[in-house]
């Protein structure tokens, strides 16, 4: 039996995995007999390579993905569990990762994950410890056996990337978060659910054009129907957008005597279809709850002539008014053109851009490592009576312009400089210190009340000075928690925060 790395690597076959969605309740409620009996079917199907089991899904609880994945798992069929840090610390990940490795679950889809959003009255606190990048980082260590003292795991690491997004300021950051994520190891890739064949074929252009394209690319497939439709056009769902076109598709079908299943299992095989002739690897099929839906969506697409795909890209184009892609579009398929980079155009002034500037001077001149300023900021920290926190002036100063001009938190590892000086800990709901998650909305925070996406933010910040595709070429963040309550300066000064490590690396 191949695993599904040597599927993803050494196969020739166009690949599929269905998702299971996890159910609120223990394994004999009905809910949950049911999607084990939607589990038993697919294991029965020879062409379902592996099946993916949710990780309280739509920030909120739910009943452990491996309770549902054991029997699948023992049954000899590929699992894919997702892991995310909405949840749990990052002890609680690597817990989870011990235990996983030692049960045999290989397959992780490391995510950040979505604010929690109901359950328990909505009361539960996120974690967000760390985030998804600080997540594929830990996993690669422990695959690597940390230091050397521990046994390595076997994790075939995947990820997410959001290729729907509407901004430049959102869509470009997604693409250097990728990076990101495959340069700390990922090793397989899903996009998020969406209905743009100009942005699949954009997403794998993009990993073509920049070194990325060996690592296995998944396309999401999510099969719709007029209900759904609606709940993802009213924004329930971050990251998944349907737009007034799709929706009255949706609806027209829906209102079918069949309530459109022919039409949606057709449309679900149509995005295979295109997936497959643009190169990915293999499709990921959503939104399903019945083991015939699964088989005549693959029968469809089976049936589909070589070039079928085209016609079919033709169709699907639902991008939303002033939507912005990377490459201009071919006027012939309607897809992207690779010889066209999109023009990205140059403003001189953003929101802060003042405050930007003046903070990435000062911050130059008063920590760069080795520098006249540096040395003598260490050594009156390491002279005082608590060098955690320097002279109480110093603090006290420190303390006041901080939180004035930046809402700081206090949390002593402090990645303004990385985030073009918005500080993550007061702006972004999840704590995103490697980029952008994928659930922002129009450019605005997925979570009520934050406002404008820090990422978006700082992307406009660094387009100032024609910077903006360096955002993330620092290495990963990984917050460190010791340091909450101290100074960050003296933090940076005595080479304790992730920026003065990194820097003598
Ligand atoms: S020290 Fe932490 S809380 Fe304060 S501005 Fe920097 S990142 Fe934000």
């Amino acid at each position: 039996m191949q695993t599904l790395r040597e599927k993803l690597h050494e196969s020739k076959e166009f690949l599929f995995g269905v998702e299971l969605v996890s159910i609120r309740g223990s394994m004999g409620t009905a809910n949950a007999v049911k999607a084990r009996t939607f589990a038993g079917q697919l294991v029965e199907n020879p062409r379902v390579d592996w099946i993916s089991v949710t990780d309280n899904a739509g920030g909120n609880p739910q009943l452990a993905p491996q309770a549902l994945g054991r029997p699948i798992l023992y049954a000899g069929k590929e699992v894919v569990l997702h892991l995310t840090c909405k949840d749990l610390n990052r002890n609680g990940l690597e817990s989870k990762a011990w235990l996983l490795n030692s049960e045999g679950f290989h397959n992780v889809l490391a995510m950040t994950g979505d604010h929690p959003a109901s359950g328990n009255e909505r009361m539960a606190k996120p974690v967000f410890d760390i985030d998804s990048v600080g997540l594929i980082c830990m996993l690669s260590k422990m695959n690597a056996g940390f230091d050397e003292r521990h046994e390595k795991t076997q994790f075939c690491i995947g990820a997410v990337t959001t290729n729907y997004k509407l901004l430049e300021g959102e869509v470009v950051p997604q693409y250097l978060k990728l990076r990101k994520k495959i340069e700390c190891g990922a090793e397989f890739i899903i996009n998020q659910v969406g209905f743009d064949a100009r942005k699949m074929h954009e997403l794998r252009l993009y990993m073509d054009d920049h070194g990325i394209g060996h690592i296995p690319l998944i396309g999401n497939v999510y099969v719709l129907n007029a209900r759904a439709a609606r709940f993802y056009h009213e924004n329930r769902v971050p990251g998944v957008v349907v737009t007034p076109a799709l929706l009255e598709l949706c609806v027209k079908h829906g209102a079918s005597p069949d309530k459109g299943r022919e039409f949606f299992l057709e449309f679900a095989a149509k995005q295979a279809a295109i997936y497959r002739g643009l190169g990915y690897r293999g499709a990921y099929l959503g939104g399903l709850h019945d083991a015939n839906a699964v088989r005549r969506i693959m029968e469809l697409e089976r049936q589909f002539a070589a070039d079928d795909w085209k016609s079919f890209a033709k169709e699907l184009r639902f991008s939303r008014p002033g939507e912005f892609f990377y490459y201009e579009e071919d006027r012939e398929s309607r897809l992207a053109d690779r010889t066209r980079v999109a023009q990205r155009p140059k403003r001189r002034t953003v929101s802060g851009s003042l405050l930007y500037r003046l903070s990435r001077r000062t911050h130059h001149f008063i920590f760069t490592p080795g520098s006249g300023r540096a040395r003598w900021g260490a050594r009156t920290v390491s002279r005082s009576s608590d060098p955690l926190q320097g002279p109480l002036v110093m603090r006290a100063v420190e303390r006041v312009s901080k939180s004035l001009l930046y809402r700081c938190k206090d949390c002593g590892d402090c990645s303004l400089p990385d985030i073009a000086f918005l500080c993550p800990e007061s702006q972004c709901a999840k704590n995103q210190r490697n980029g952008p998650c994928g659930g922002s909305r129009e450019g605005s925070c997925e979570v009520e009340g934050i406002g404008p996406c820090i990422w978006l933010r700082a992307y406009e910040r660094l387009k100032l000075d024609g910077m903006e595709d360096k955002l993330l070429t620092h290495a990963p963040v990984v917050q460190d928690q010791r340091l909450r309550g101290t100074s960050s300066w003296a933090n940076n000064w005595l080479g304790r925060d992730h920026a003065s490590k990194d820097s003598k690396k």
